[in-house]
C-alpha cells in the first residue's frame, strides 16, 4: 500500500501494520501492547487491584459468586482487568515407580481412588496422599481489552469519544461519551460496557496517562510473575513465540498463542495471550471478526437498492405523466 493511500483511507479490516499512523499520528512511536503469559499467572489479582487503584475505578457490586475464586466474573465498566479461574479435572500421574493400570468400568485410577501396591503404604494412607493431589488444575488468566488493530468500538462511535492513540492503543474519553451505547455490541469480545448510572462506556485505557509519562501500565507493573508483559508489540510477539517453543519442548503441547496473528479477523490484538487450552475454556471467542468488516459492502448494497428505488419511482412518474398527456389529447 502506498503512503498516499494510507493517509487517505482508514482500513476496516485486513492487514494493518501501523494503526496509529492510519489514524493520523504521522510521527507515532512503535506500537505497544500486552503479552499475557497465562502459564505463569498465580491468580493473585494484584493486576485487578492495581488497575482499580491507579484508574480510580469505583466498586462494581461484587458478591460471592460461588465460582471458585472468580468473584469478578468478567470484564465490565468497572472491571478493566478480570482474572479468570478455570477449574479442570485432570488425570493425576501415577507416583514414580508405579504403573497406572486401567480400571474395570473405565476411568483413571486417579479419579477412582488409590491402587494398593505390594510393599506400599496402606490404601488409606495412599488415599490421603492422592486426596492432596486432587486431580484438579486451575487455569488462571488475566483478561483485558484487546486494543484491536481494527477496533469496531472506535469505528462506530459517533462522538469521537473512542480514539486511537499515538501508541496504537484504543482509549475512551469519559467526558465526550454521550452514552449512545453503539460501541457495546460492536466489540467482538464483549469488553466495553456502559455504567448504569449515566450510560457512559468504560474500558481499559492501557493506562494512557502512564504511557505518556514513559511508564508501564499499572497492572504490568504490579504483576509479581511477569505474567503480564508490556512493551513494543513486535518484541512481545517474538518473545511469545520463543515461550511457546520452550513450553512445547517441556512437553506442554497445548500451549498456544491467542490474538497475536496480524492476519486474524481483527488484524491482530494489541493485547494477546499464551493459553494452555482452547480459547473458549477461558471465555474467549475462538475466531473473532471485527464487526464493521462488512460495512463497505453493506453500504454498497444499500446504495444500489436506493438507486433502483429512486429509478423505479421516477420511471413510474414519467409513465403516468405520459399516460395523462395522451389522455388529454
Ligand atoms: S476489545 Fe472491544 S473494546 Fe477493546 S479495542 Fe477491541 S473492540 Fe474495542
Ligand atoms: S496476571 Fe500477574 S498480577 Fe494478575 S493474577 Fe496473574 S500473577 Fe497476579
Amino acid at each position: 500500500m502506498t503512503d498516499a493511500t494510507r493517509t487517505s483511507s482508514h482500513l476496516l479490516s485486513g492487514i494493518e501494520p501501523d494503526p496509529a499512523r492510519d489514524a493520523g499520528h504521522e510521527d507515532a512511536p512503535p506500537r505497544v501492547g500486552f503479552f499475557t503469559d497465562t502459564s505463569v499467572c498465580i491468580g493473585c489479582k494484584a493486576c485487578e487491584v492495581a488497575c482499580k487503584e491507579w484508574n480510580a475505578i469505583p466498586e462494581d457490586g461484587i458478591t460471592l459468586s460461588g465460582m471458585s475464586y472468580d468473584n469478578t466474573q468478567g470484564l465490565g465498566a468497572s472491571s478493566w482487568r478480570h482474572v479468570a479461574f478455570v477449574e479442570q479435572q485432570v488425570p493425576v500421574p501415577a507416583p514414580e515407580g508405579r504403573r497406572e493400570l486401567p480400571l474395570l468400568g473405565g476411568g483413571s485410577p486417579a479419579a477412582q481412588g488409590p491402587t494398593p501396591t505390594p510393599g506400599g503404604p496402606a490404601p488409606e494412607t495412599q488415599g490421603q496422599a492422592q486426596a492432596s493431589d486432587s486431580g484438579v488444575r486451575w487455569l488462571m488468566s488475566s483478561d483485558v481489552c484487546k486494543h484491536c488493530t481494527h477496533a469496531a468500538c472506535l469505528d462506530v462511535c459517533p462522538t469521537g469519544s473512542l480514539f486511537r492513540t499515538e501508541f496504537g492503543t484504543v482509549v475512551v474519553q469519559e467526558d465526550i461519551c454521550n452514552g449512545c451505547g453503539y460501541c457495546v455490541p460492536a466489540c467482538p469480545y464483549g469488553v466495553i460496557e456502559q455504567r448504569p448510572e449515566d450510560g457512559r462506556a468504560f474500558k481499559c485505557t492501557m493506562c494512557y496517562d502512564r504511557l505518556g509519562a514513559g511508564q508501564e501500565p499499572a497492572c504490568a507493573k504490579a504483576c509479581p510473575t511477569d505474567s503480564i508483559q508490556f512493551g513494543p508489540l513486535d518484541e512481545l510477539r517474538e518473545r511469545a513465540a520463543l515461550r511457546v517453543d520452550q513450553l512445547h519442548e517441556a512437553g506442554i503441547s497445548d500451549a498456544r498463542l491467542y490474538g497475536e496473528d496480524p492476519e486474524d479477523g481483527v488484524g491482530g490484538d494489541g493485547a494477546f495471550f499464551l493459553l494452555l487450552d482452547e480459547p473458549e475454556v477461558y471465555g474467549l471467542p475462538p475466531a473473532p471478526v471485527v464487526t464493521t468488516r462488512d460495512l463497505p459492502v453493506m453500504w454498497k448494497h444499500a446504495a444500489v437498492a436506493a438507486a433502483s428505488l429512486i429509478g423505479g419511482v421516477a420511471a413510474s412518474f414519467a409513465a403516468s405523466a405520459l399516460t395523462g398527456r395522451k389522455a388529454g389529447r
